[in-house]
């Protein structure tokens, strides 16, 4: 199977795209530093990229170059910057192979998931594509005489950008894209663990669609090495940093504290909630909830961590949940009907492997489980769990799922706030009017009434409340994130 895949590899990749570690000023160069870094196939252990990382002068060189190209862009018409950014999408569109089995291989995406961030990355590329006419000042009403009172709207300059390994292609394009079309240059630092589909593939995109030298440039590099200058360069005007809540802190802090104070996005971590009332309807509960769990093994922001069932239909949503989880194929990723593949590596294995330990050990009903084999651990049920259980208080980012059983809406809806997290959750009920009150009371930025936690579109506010982060992305919203407003008034 091994041999099988490397020929699949072959061929989808020589291609005229291999890597550098660094996309400078439209030159694609070596790191200073001349320290090893690899990006690896979760499933078979391939090395799939070898590169030289980026230090810290070679951070500052990526924005000066990211200023130094900005004010031209900015200049430029917004037919000018539509029509790259539309390059930009055709060119997705004729690459989508070789990006699917590049988001396949990197991170061990099973191929369901591979093509769902494809057309996420197409369809977040196009909706940037009208944001250059989008960018809208005001004329204020002004109680002095003779003077008119304006507000413009400018771009902020350059902006810096941190993604993850889970969803890398789509978490930097929800920036990069619209950061550019709104008329600011780009420093993106990707996981090194996702170097390829996280910032070197997406910058073959660009300098393939005719963006021009120093708007968008990609550094990969150790974080402890380059980390720091990234968040704190005086360059730097904004920082949109998206992963988990810990660092998410630390670098919020860091733009408050550091030698130029500068705004910050932070798209956190998460543990949503889906509920299901006692009017649900199961078998769509249950179904929901295997792809909002397992989808991408559940290492997304959004998963469905916490499943909260009313007692009344408790029994007969789990013996349907249950039935469908056995169900599941895990194992090899490029297949098309595997659901749970590979988890990132062997550290992600392991912290997987403690909180399954400690919700034993803390009383929770194992109703699934089973030995990992390489890095596919297959789907682990525990229900009863209740909220004094440490497992009920953190992130699972795996396929590892929590059962509560609540007495009622109210008892439910408490179980669904007590969490230091507020992304996405879920309702489920035949009552619209109920699922409504209920989503209202959720503490959370997103809730899907009748629907899987996981759920972004290119048109709609996506973003976190408590820990899980500041600020939201796409459309109108992620077009204020990324420009400032400028009071002038004339006399
Ligand atoms: P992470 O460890 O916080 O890393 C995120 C990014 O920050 C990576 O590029 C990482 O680089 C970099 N980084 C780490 N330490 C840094 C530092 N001191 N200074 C500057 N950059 C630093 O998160 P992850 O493990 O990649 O991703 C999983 C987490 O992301 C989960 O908690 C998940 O819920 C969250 N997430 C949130 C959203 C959302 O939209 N809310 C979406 C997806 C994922 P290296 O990896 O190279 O160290
Ligand atoms: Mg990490």
């Amino acid at each position: 199977m091994k041999a099988e895949m490397r020929r699949e590899v072959t061929s989808t990749r020589p291609h005229p795209y291999s890597f550098d570690s660094l996309f400078i000023d439209g030159i694609w160069r070596r790191g200073r530093r001349g320290l090893a870094m690899k990006s690896k196939d979760p499933y078979t252990g391939e090395v799939l990229c070898e590169i030289v990382g980026g230090d810290r002068t070679d951070v500052d060189d990526a924005y000066e170059a990211a200023a130094k190209a900005q004010a031209k862009w900015a200049s430029m018409l917004p037919a000018q910057k539509a029509a790259i950014l539309q390059r930009v999408v055709t060119v997705i569109e004729a690459r989508k192979d070789e990006i699917v089995n590049w988001i396949i291989r990197e991170s061990g995406s099973t191929r369901i998931k591979a093509e769902a961030e494809w057309d996420a990355v197409r369809q977040h590329s196009l909706a940037a594509v009208s944001f250059p006419y989008r960018i809208e000042g005001k004329i204020l009403p002004c109680d002095v005489e003779g003077m008119e009172s304006r507000v413009y709207r400018q771009p902020i300059g350059v902006i810096g950008v941190i993604s993850p390994w889970n969803f890398p292609m789509i978490l930097s394009t929800r920036s990069v894209g619209p950061a550019l079309a709104v008329g600011n240059a780009v420093v993106l630092k990707p996981s090194a663990e996702t170097m390829v589909t996280g910032g070197l593939l997406l910058a073959k995109i660009y300098e393939e669609a005719g963006l021009p030298s120093g708007l968008l440039n990609v550094v990969v590099g150790s974080s402890s090495e380059i980390g720091e200058a990234f968040v704190t360069h005086p360059i730097a005007g904004f920082i949109s940093f998206t992963g988990s809540t810990s660092v998410g802190k630390h670098i919020g802090g860091r733009c408050a504290t550091g030698p130029n104070i500068k705004p910050v996005a932070l798209e956190l971590g998460g543990s949503s909630p889906m509920v299901v009332l006692d009017d649900a309807d199961l078998d769509e509960a249950a179904g929901a909830a295997v792809i909002g769990r397992f989808l991408h093994q559940g290492q997304i922001c959004m998963s469905t961590n916490r499943i909260i069932v009313d007692a009344k239909v408790y029994d007969a949503f789990l013996e349907r949940f249950v039935a469908g989880v056995k169900a599941i194929k895990c194992g090899d990723p490029s297949e098309p009907d595997t659901l749970i593949g590979p988890v990132l590596n062997r550290k992600q294995l392991d912290e997987l492997l403690s909180q399954i330990k400690a919700a034993r050990s803390e009383g929770a009903r194992e109703l699934l489980g089973g030995e990992p084999k390489g890095l596919v651990l297959p789907p682990h049920i525990f229900a009863n769990v209740t909220t004094d259980m440490s497992i009920a208080h953190q992130e699972v980012f795996g396929p590892v799922v929590t059962v509560f059983k609540a007495q009622g809406d109210e008892d439910a809806l408490r179980i669904a706030n007590d969490t230091e997290y507020g992304l996405s959750s879920s309702v489920f009920t035949r009552d619209e009017r109920r699922g409504v009150r209920f989503a209202l009371g959720v503490h959370a930025g997103m809730t899907h009434i009748n629907n899987i936690t996981v759920m972004d579109f290119a048109n709609c506010p996506f973003g976190g409340e408590k820990n899980s982060g500041l600020g939201r992305f796409n459309s109108d919203w992620v077009i204020e994130e990324f420009t400032r407003d400028h009071w002038i008034t004339v006399q």
